[in-house]
């Protein structure tokens, strides 16, 4: 009774949030861009209809597990809505739930579609910027407009003790955000694969390379690195 009362109000909670990132427009270039691209489409997708608005997390609104991801892929979570999601079979979204599956945090191994009954375990995924850049890099003023969004939606996940940044500019992002709100850490964390740093707010921060398909196409990083930041996870929760 008690938990099903507390799914509610982190669920109210959560939609209130997202429905404030839907409908933002801090940044012209980006929503520009992003409607752009939705309505240009890609020649394989030219039958469906584009999201083409800034895109939520998803996840369990209990997780105990944050993972921030840097932005959404034009044809990806800008084209289905939802983070990791349909940017290809070899696209960072399959790659990464692949991970989180082995690890027993996602109940399939595949990110195609909002339909495709995903469902993740103790985990949420947010990103760092919302709407999808140009090559993939939001401009430093663009990240700084967005972070607002992160905090909110970690705010309405309060069971969250681990943090995975996925990449640098995620990893720095939220050292930033802590900054912004009075945790100030010294001397400041540097990213690296697999690194695990203890914070003030009894948070866990741990870097991991993001699973992109530069990075995942040349080895950079592989299943099996990703499964060392997964199972670094499970021995810190348990
Ligand atoms: S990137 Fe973030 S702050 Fe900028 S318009 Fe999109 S949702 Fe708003």
């Amino acid at each position: 009774m008690q938990r099903a009362a507390t799914d509610r109000v982190r669920r109210t909670t959560l939609a209130r949030v997202h429905a404030d990132i839907i409908s933002c427009d801090r940044c012209p270039r980006l929503r520009a861009y992003c409607q752009g691209i939705a309505r240009d489409k890609r020649r394989a997708f030219r039958l469906e209809t584009y999201w083409g608005r800034p895109v939520p997390g998803f996840g369990d609104p209990h997780a105990r597990v944050l993972l921030i991801g840097l932005a959404p892929a034009a044809h990806g979570a800008n084209r289905t809505g939802r983070v990791f999601t349909g940017d290809g079979v070899s696209g960072s979204g399959d790659f990464l739930m692949a991970a989180l599956h082995r690890a027993g945090f996602s109940n399939m191994p595949t990110s195609r579609h909002p339909g495709d009954g995903l469902a993740l375990r103790d985990t949420f995924i947010a990103a760092t910027v919302r709407c999808a850049p140009p090559d993939n890099k939001p401009t430093p003023d663009e990240i700084a407009n967005c972070l607002s969004h992160l905090r909110a939606e970690i705010r309405a996940l309060p069971r969250i003790r681990i943090v995975v940044a996925l990449g640098k500019i995620s990893f720095d992002s939220y050292l930033r955000l802590l900054k912004a709100d009075g945790v100030f850490l010294q001397p400041r964390p540097k990213f690296a694969h697999a690194s695990a740093c203890a914070l003030p707010n009894g948070q866990t921060l741990i870097g991991c390379y993001h699973p992109s398909r530069q990075n995942t196409n040349t080895g950079k990083l592989t299943p099996r690195m990703m499964d060392d930041v997964f199972g670094r996870v499970r021995s810190l929760l348990s």
